[in-house]
C-alpha cells in the first residue's frame, strides 16, 4: 500500500487517489520539431528505473491535484507533494 502525503489531508491511502500519469516535458512546437521528436512526444510515456515525477488526484478526499516523486524500484515516495491545486 502506498501512503500519499496530501498537503491538506495528510498521509492517505493510495485507494483514495486517481493516478494522473507521469509528468511529461512541455509540449514542443509541432512546426519547429522533427517528425520523430513529435511522434515521440505524442506516444512515449516516461518510465524510468528510479525516481519519476507523477500527478495524483485526491478524488475521494479534498479533490486537489498534487505532484510527487516516486522511485519505481522501491515504490517509495522520495519527494512531494511539489504543489497543490
Ligand atoms: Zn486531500
Amino acid at each position: 500500500m502506498l501512503l500519499i502525503p496530501c498537503p491538506f489531508c495528510g498521509p492517505r491511502n493510495e485507494s483514495e487517489f486517481a493516478f494522473g500519469g507521469p509528468v511529461k516535458p512541455g509540449r514542443p512546437d509541432p512546426n519547429a520539431t522533427s517528425n520523430a521528436d513529435w511522434v515521440a512526444y505524442l506516444t512515449q510515456v516516461p518510465n524510468p528505473l528510479g525516481p519519476v515525477q507523477e500527478r495524483w488526484w485526491h478524488v475521494r478526499g479534498c479533490g486537489t491535484w498534487l505532484t510527487i516523486w516516486r522511485d519505481t524500484r522501491t515504490h517509495n515516495i522520495v519527494e512531494g507533494p511539489a504543489d497543490a491545486g
